[in-house]
């Protein structure tokens, strides 16, 4: 599972700032999920090839009345959400009482905490970390999260237990023949693993209790429970699969009451774990900031995807024809995606997400030929010349495969770190009709500069 760290302290301390540093402020990906989790902000990162969600908090000040109460209270949960806590200080204004309120919440946890003597720019790190010692928190770092300051040894020492994740080895970059390959992985004995995903009350539990109740599903014992998602193995005509249920239908005794139903954390590393995503909206709400902050999640993670739009139900035909347009408009940067209106309530369109579910999947990790990805390069590039740079048209010569799942296709020639964005959509545009890739993101880099 993916380590989680919960950056605390007073507001004013320098989260925000530690926040941005960290997934070094990827906007588009950040998940900036307001009202929903009301001051909490979630971010994924890699340090070293080690992925890691980071939760930023709104802040404890210990006096909190009204919406600061609230917020402290957001701050508490992230705690109980997080494997490693980031509690952060201000050097310059000292030991204060809210942060003493803090480290006594945090004594109660058993939760790992690095005690963060932050703005120490221009101080003596001794002298700062020295002033925060009645806080008794055994490990303390002094950083400076605004110039980069104690960040690389504050993340050596974090991650220090976690093993990098194992690089998938990709060898046959080069692939003779015509026909596509397919690897099998270990999903071919687990089955493809189905996350599904959305926002509260889109309706992912029900559309779990109906996968799962289905005649032709054959549900498997649990093999045990995680702190997290359920994992739910099935057979549906002869395939398997795993639910993974971040709804939290299926989960036997209930281990956390104190978190909430729906949780980010969850969700991301569901993401993350899953092989295809179901993506749950709500037909009656349309698409939300919500959605699109998940969505994001989901993309960055390169995961193969399905749409499902739920709650097609008792809709008027008219407002079919109006919800179908507007998210159609809304949904443009997953076109790639199938989109399925269903009803989790009635069964309708469920049965459907199957055939998208294998059809994703497979474009996720089939292996191209290289001649083929070659040929498909050069068709593209005669159809439609790349750009002249500097009076030397851009050059690109052949292509293979970089990796899969999802698809990575290597492009060599020269100048390409000129390649226009406009030419690489072009490019993957082809790719995706020519060789029929529907459902999951592609990937494309260059290589070959000058
Ligand atoms: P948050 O409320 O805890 O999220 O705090 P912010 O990240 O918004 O930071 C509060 C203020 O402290 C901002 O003006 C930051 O620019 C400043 N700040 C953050 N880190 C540092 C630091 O390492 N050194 C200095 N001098 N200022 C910092
Ligand atoms: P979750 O929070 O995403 O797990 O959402 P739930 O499965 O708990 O559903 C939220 C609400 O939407 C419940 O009242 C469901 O009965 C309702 N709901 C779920 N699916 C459908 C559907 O297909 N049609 C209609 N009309 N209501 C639905």
């Amino acid at each position: 599972m993916v380590p989680v760290i919960a950056l605390v302290g007073r507001p004013n301390v320098g989260k925000s700032t530690l926040f941005n540093r960290l997934t070094r402020s990827r906007d588009a990906i950040v998940g900036d999920i307001p009202g929903l989790t009301r001051d909490r902000q979630y971010g994924t990162a890699k340090w070293q090839g080690r992925d890691y969600i980071l939760i930023d908090t709104g802040g404890i000040s210990g006096d909190e009345e009204g919406i600061d109460a609230k917020m402290a209270e957001q701050s508490l949960l992230a705690i109980e959400e997080a494997d490693i806590v980031f509690f952060l200080v201000d050097a310059r204004d000292g030991l204060c009482p809210a942060d003493e309120h803090i480290a006594a919440h945090l004594r109660k946890r058993d939760k790992r905490t690095l005690l963060l003597v932050n703005k120490t720019d221009n101080l003596d790190v001794e002298v700062a970390r020295a002033e925060f010692s009645p806080l008794a928190v055994a490990e303390t770092l002094g950083v400076s999260a605004a110039h980069g300051r104690g960040i690389q040894q504050l993340m050596e020492s974090a991650l220090a237990g976690v093993e990098p994740e194992p690089e998938e080895e990709f060898e046959i970059e080069l692939i003779e023949g015509e026909d596509p390959v397919r690897i099998p992985g270990p999903s071919e004995q687990d089955g493809i693993k189905i996350a599904i995903i959305g926002r509260p009350n889109v309706g992912k539990s029900t559309l779990v209790n109906r996968i799962l109740g289905e005649e032709r599903v054959v549900v498997y014992d649990q093999p045990g429970t995680t702190r997290d998602s359920i994992y739910i193995p099935f057979e549906r005509e002869e395939r398997k699969y795993t639910l993974i249920d971040t709804a939290g239908v299926r989960r036997r005794g209930r281990i956390h009451e104190d978190v909430e139903k729906f949780s980010v954390v969850k969700t991301l590393q569901a993401i993350k774990d899953a092989n295809v995503v179901i993506f749950v909206v709500d037909a009656r709400e349309g698409i939300v900031e919500h959605d699109l902050s998940l969505l994001g999640f989901a993309l960055e993670a390169g995961k193969a995807l399905v749409m499902a739009v739920n709650k097609w139900d008792g809709m008027q035909p008219s407002e079919r024809d109006y919800v179908k347009t507007e998210l159609e408009r809304r949904l443009y940067f997953v076109g790639f995606a199938d989109i399925h209106f269903i009803s989790a309530l009635h069964g309708t369109g469920v049965g459907h997400l199957y055939r998208s579910v294998e059809q994703a999947f497979t474009a996720a990790i089939t292996r191209w030929p290289t001649n083929k990805l070659t040929n498909i390069l050069l068709g593209a590039v005669q159809e439609h010349q790349p750009p002249m740079i500097n009076g030397r048209r851009i050059k690109l010569r052949y292509a293979h495969m970089g990796g899969a799942n999802p698809p990575l296709i290597i492009i060599h020639g020269n100048q390409t770190g000129a390649v226009p964005k406009g030419y690489v959509r072009y490019l993957e545009n082809t790719y995706r009709r020519v060789l029929n890739l529907v459902g999951t993101p592609i990937r494309i880099e260059f290589k070959g500069g000058d």
